[in-house]
Formats: structure tokens, C-alpha cells, sequence
């Protein structure tokens, strides 16, 4: 094609790119229906951060069709009440608000903020030193874990809630390290389990055996607006498209609640 015949066509088209912008059906993301954090510490251990980079990916990814902004942390350091309450939902991949910032995190739950917490971002024992942390996530201190990770056959505790219904009843989670708190989430009477692990994968690990026990996996207290997801160790978190329809559905549901009103409807 002729080079004039080019420069013809593009003066001619580009009208036509431009309006066609106007019917465009994600031309909502032009302004942003709510804000992300997403928070993940860099010197986590190397299998954690290998989790983290992926759901970094895979939030950007589901960030186009949502029509959401997100920023990204190594730590919620430069975060107080005032930063956080922008933002309609704090995604903690594997990590914990810091020393300094603990009060400000608990400010910013107790005042209908938005909680998705992945893996080691609810890992607490006797040295955290954090009750609320306890009472915000509904179970106790860490008991044990499966090692090395592994798949599971999960299965949905409630098939009616917004994060499960639209899961198999019973599916295979990819390979994760899966942590047990003592007491199980289950005796609170506020949190609702909806997946866990079930007895069939028992004895369950090779280095580090979990014989028995209730062994819920992903839940939400009531009390806030939450969901853990105990998934969070290795590559293979984001490998199964049934398992990423699960973090869909939490992400969403979560944002769902948000006490200003639910983003997606704008
Ligand atoms: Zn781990």
C-alpha cells in the first residue's frame, strides 16, 4: 500500500476510532467505581512472595472488567486511618498490618472496612501478642499445617452464600500449605466457614502430618466485612480456574458490602 494511501485511510479512520470509544462497554473504568489496596511484604519467605506476585497479577488482571483502581504496599507503614478509609477493600497477602499501624487497621474495620486476607496474613501464635486480631478473625492462634504444600479436595460448607454458590460442591484446591487454629473458627457464632478440607485428605502431609480435626480453610466474620482465604503458598495458587471463580466471588462479595453502597451497581 502506498504510503499516501495510508496516511488517507488513517485521517479518514480516526474519526472513527474516536466515537467508537463512546460504545465502548468498559468506558464506565473512565471513573473508577472504587479503590483496591493491596498489600504483600517482599521479604516474606520466597514461596509466599512467589503467591503474592501472581495475585498481584491476577488483581490487575480482574481489574479491567471490575472498573476498580488499585495501589500496591510493601507495608502498611504509611497507611493510617485517614489513607486507609479511601479505599473500599485492603487485600493482605500474606502479611500482617505492622507494629505502628495496628490501631489504625482496627479503626478502619470496626468503621465498615473491606478485609481480603490470603494465607499468613491471619498467621498469629503467642508471640503476636494481639488479641483483637483474634476476636477480628474469629479463631484462635495457629495450630498446624500440611507440609510439604499440597492439592486438597475442598469442599463448600454453604452452598448458598455469594462466595460459594456458583462453586462444584467438592473440588480440588492446587497445591497450598493450609493452616488449623485451635480454637477452629467453627466455635465462633459469628463466622461463617464456607470451605474446608475435608476428611478424606487425611492423613494429610508428608513432613508435617495433620491426621484429624474440622479443618475449615476459607470463612467471613460476620462481625466485619471479611473473608480469609487460606490458600496462599507457592506457584500453583492461580492455576485453577475454579479456585480463581472462589477469590472472584470473595473479592466481590466483599466489595458487595460496602457500607457507602455496592460499587458494582454504580
Ligand atoms: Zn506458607
Amino acid at each position: 500500500m502506498k504510503k499516501i494511501t495510508i496516511v488517507f485511510l488513517l485521517v479518514i479512520l480516526f474519526p472513527i476510532f474516536v466515537f467508537s470509544q463512546d460504545g465502548y462497554p468498559a468506558n464506565y473504568a473512565k471513573e473508577p467505581r472504587f479503590k483496591a489496596l493491596i498489600c504483600y511484604d517482599p521479604s516474606a519467605e520466597p514461596d509466599h512472595v512467589k503467591f503474592d506476585k501472581n495475585a498481584i497479577e491476577f488483581f490487575h488482571k480482574l481489574s479491567y472488567g471490575e472498573g476498580f483502581l488499585y495501589d500496591v504496599t510493601e507495608s502498611l507503614d504509611d497507611y493510617p486511618y485517614e489513607r486507609l478509609k479511601e479505599y473500599s477493600i485492603l487485600i493482605m497477602l500474606n502479611a500482617l498490618p505492622s507494629q505502628n499501624r495496628r490501631d489504625d487497621f482496627q479503626k478502619y474495620m470496626e468503621n465498615g472496612g473491606g478485609w481480603l486476607g490470603f494465607h499468613a496474613s491471619a498467621f498469629n501464635n503467642e508471640q503476636t501478642n494481639w488479641a483483637w486480631f483474634n476476636e477480628f478473625l474469629g479463631c484462635g492462634p495457629f495450630l498446624c499445617n500440611n507440609w510439604p504444600p499440597q492439592p486438597a479436595q475442598v469442599q463448600c460448607d454453604i452452598t448458598t452464600h455469594s462466595v460459594t454458590k456458583t462453586l462444584p460442591e467438592i473440588f480440588v484446591a492446587p497445591a497450598s500449605e493450609f493452616y488449623q487454629w485451635n480454637p477452629s473458627p467453627r466455635e465462633d457464632k459469628d463466622v461463617r466457614v464456607l470451605l474446608s478440607i475435608t476428611p478424606a485428605n487425611y492423613p494429610f502431609g508428608i513432613k508435617d502430618v495433620v491426621n484429624f480435626g474440622d479443618f475449615p480453610i476459607v470463612w467471613t466474620n460476620t462481625r466485619y466485612r471479611m473473608v480469609y482465604l487460606n490458600m496462599g503458598h507457592g506457584s500453583e495458587g492461580f492455576i485453577d480456574a475454579t479456585q480463581n471463580l472462589l477469590f472472584t466471588n470473595a473479592f466481590r462479595w466483599v466489595v458487595s458490602q460496602d457500607p457507602q453502597g455496592d460499587p458494582f451497581k454504580k
